[in-house]
């Protein structure tokens, strides 16, 4: 019989800064902390590709990863995940690779463990399998907006919506951000992202240099995005009670 040590009171504390993690059980937060790994989230790091075989889930604490689909003419963000949430939810769903890529947006930092132990803890525990169920069907909600969001709002809207899921995920109104990347997360041209950001600038309602954005005005760019932001919020909010859309 092999006895296993309980996880360091650092890990059980810190793990729960994940809201995911914070409202499993104590037994089942117990089982997966002692399979869990601090690790840095670094800014374009890629968590896993489309078609690969996914090798660890991830519980950020901070910061943000995008799950990115990439077609022959263009590739465009379809969800992101933060501290509501995990990275590598095929594996729940009996999968063992997403046709998205998982790439960090944002540095932050994260509890990960590998795809067995975590097979595994979700086999045995029901209770676990559903406060992760739950999460699945919020992440599917927000990639179902998205879908109408990407085809029926304006650039500026859904840029507004963008900057806002990504100011809930990040600590301070302060976060690194390229206009490349941001074309690149809304699957645009640059210079329309330029005009479109320059918009919300001239409101008032971020500031935006050299590569930085800082949220000046976040009741401003609430009134800038479309219902989508403020749909998703409501519905996370409601499914596992984050705070974050
Ligand atoms: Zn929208």
């Amino acid at each position: 019989m092999t006895l296993k040590m309980k996880p360091p009171q650092s890990v059980t504390r810190s793990a729960t800064d994940n809201t995911l993690l914070a409202s499993l059980t104590p037994d089942d937060l117990a089982q997966i902390c002692m399979e869990l790994e601090h690790v840095h989230l670094r800014v374009h790091e890629v968590l896993y590709e489309p078609g690969e075989e996914i090798d660890y889930v991830y519980f950020p604490i901070s910061g943000c990863v995008s799950m990115v689909h990439a077609t022959g003419t263009g590739t465009v963000e379809v969800g992101t995940v933060g501290f509501e949430g995990m990275v590598g939810m095929p594996l729940l769903l009996h999968g063992s690779s997403a046709p998205t890529r998982a790439l960090v947006q944002v540095d932050g930092e994260a509890y990960r463990m590998a795809a067995a132990a975590f097979l595994r803890i979700v086999a045995m525990s029901d209770s676990a399998y559903r406060v992760l169920l739950r999460f699945a069907l919020a992440f599917f909600n927000q990639v179902a907006q998205s879908v109408a969001c990407n085809r029926l709002h304006s650039l500026e809207e859904r840029c507004a919506r963008w900057l806002l899921i990504t100011h809930d995920r990040v600590e301070g109104d302060e976060f690194r951000l390229t206009q490349e990347f941001l074309s690149f997360m809304l699957g645009v041209h640059r210079p329309a992202v330029t005009l479109a950001a320059g918009v919300l600038q001239k409101a008032g309602y971020i500031h935006y240099s050299r590569g930085r954005i800082i949220v000046t005005d976040r009741a401003g760019l609430e009134g800038a995005s479309c219902a989508c932001y403020q749909a998703t919020r409501d519905d996370y909010a409601e499914l596992i009670g984050s705070r974050s859309g």
